[in-house]
């Protein structure tokens, strides 16, 4: 799951990662009296108003804004809150900013310079361990780091049963081209952060840019976190993080619903029990001449409820033009799988395109008897094949 910047700062914060001060307010009218909060805290006297959307390049698009008082404070929050802001990652229709965090400026002047480098810690799957990777070219999209300049983009793997180790947060700092305090305070910077992300059962932080200040302090200047989903059993309060208002309410209500959906922009819609068969039943809809409209997966539980709510969601795209239901019956017997078909096509009252079932494995027979018998439009085939053609005829 992804969570807001402000949330995932206050996670790095809660293990002594250190972020700047910050206050998230969802009224313009509370930006001054956040800013002075600020102020009190850490005697900050120019801040940063940042829109908290989940998509980067926030910059870019006019969400991150310099205030040099609270007039300004006020001003820019009251601009950047209710904007539909449109940054490279949000496709053209931008996302709508509901809360903005007034933060404690850490770029303000001084002796040495104010350097913005990049920090994340992510899976390396075909390791099957964490690496830290890091950069000195900070405050810039990473991809072109590594596109334009792959020997600035450093990696360190850490090994899952001793964790990050000294020698390699001394590494780290020294490959930063940090010294003195900042070398060591960058040393303790990775080391919380490193437990931070263990600990929070996240499957990603990433930190650009991660900011030596004037005064040689780190500090995470902004904070990308995706929190792995499977370990939520372990982390009640995590729920709270969701945000609707990030979330494509179709995915919501399918995941509501245990279904595995994932939208897509073709013309035939498809219901199947297991990802794998689900790949397989797109690939088959493509042979057949059509596109899939998405991947779903009923799981392998299906039942009447499952199978009604998938034809709900399917069917709220107007581009579908036949839906494709791929069934095999292992566990879930056909036959309850066709009485679920049936009893939610009539519970839905009308269902406007064809419908073509493969059922295959225990009960298949009954199951085809059950749906030839049940007077709908819904075609039933017993083969791959001949559910292709069928989806062919159809679209
Ligand atoms: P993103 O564009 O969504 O990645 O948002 P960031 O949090 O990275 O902010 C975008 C840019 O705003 C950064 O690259 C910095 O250049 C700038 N920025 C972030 N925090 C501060 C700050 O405290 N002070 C100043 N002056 N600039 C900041
Ligand atoms: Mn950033």
């Amino acid at each position: 799951m992804n969570i807001h910047e402000y949330q995932g700062k206050a996670i790095l914060s809660r293990f002594g990662v250190s972020v700047p001060g910050g206050v998230v307010i969802d009224n313009a009218e509370d930006a001054e009296k956040a800013a002075l909060e600020i102020q009190e805290k850490t005697g900050a006297s120019c801040w940063v108003v940042k829109a908290q959307i989940h998509a980067g390049g926030r910059g870019k698009g006019g969400g991150v804004k310099l205030a040099r008082s609270l007039e300004e404070v006020r001003k820019q929050a009251q601009n950047i809150l209710g904007m539909q802001l449109i940054t490279p990652q949000t496709g053209p229709e931008g996302k709508k900013v509901h809360k903005v965090m007034i933060q404690q400026d850490i770029y303000y002047p001084g002796s040495n310079p104010v350097r913005e480098l990049y920090m994340s810690i992510l899976l390396n799957r075909s390791a099957g361990r964490n690496i830290v990777m890091y950069s000195t070219e900070g405050g810039m999209d990473i991809e072109t780091v590594a596109e334009k300049t792959p020997h600035l983009i450093f990696k360190e793997e850490i090994n899952p049963a001793v964790g990050i180790q000294p020698f390699q947060a001394r590494k780290i700092a020294f490959n930063l081209g940090l010294e003195g305090k900042a070398f060591k305070e960058m040393t303790r910077f990775v080391t919380a952060l490193y437990s931070a992300y263990i600990a929070s059962d996240a499957s990603l932080f990433e930190i650009n840019p991660l900011v030596k200040t004037s005064d040689d302090f780190i500090f995470a200047a902004d904070a990308k976190v995706n929190l792995d989903d499977n370990a939520f059993f372990r982390h009640p309060d995590y729920e709270a993080l969701r945000d609707l208002n990030e979330e494509d309410p179709t995915e919501t209500e399918a995941s509501r619903n245990n279904l595995n959906f994932v939208k897509l922009n073709g013309n035939v819609g498809c219901m199947v029990n297991g990802a794998g068969l689900a790949m397989a039943t797109m690939d088959i809809i493509k042979l057949s001449g059509g596109e899939p409209a998405n991947f779903l997966d009923v799981g392998g539980t299906a039942n009447a409820q499952t199978v009604e709510a998938g034809f709900r969601i399917i069917l709220r795209d107007p581009a579908v033009k036949a839906i494709l239901i791929n069934i095999f019956g292992g566990i879930v017997r056909c036959d309850r799988v066709a009485q679920g078909v049936v009893d939610a096509y009539k519970s839905l009252g009308s269902v406007r395109v064809p419908v073509i079932v493969r059922l295959q494995g225990t009960n298949a027979r009954e199951a085809k008897t059950l749906i030839d018998n049940s007077g709908l439009k819904v075609y039933s085939a017993i083969s791959l094949q001949d559910a292709a053609d069928l989806v062919k005829q159809n679209v």
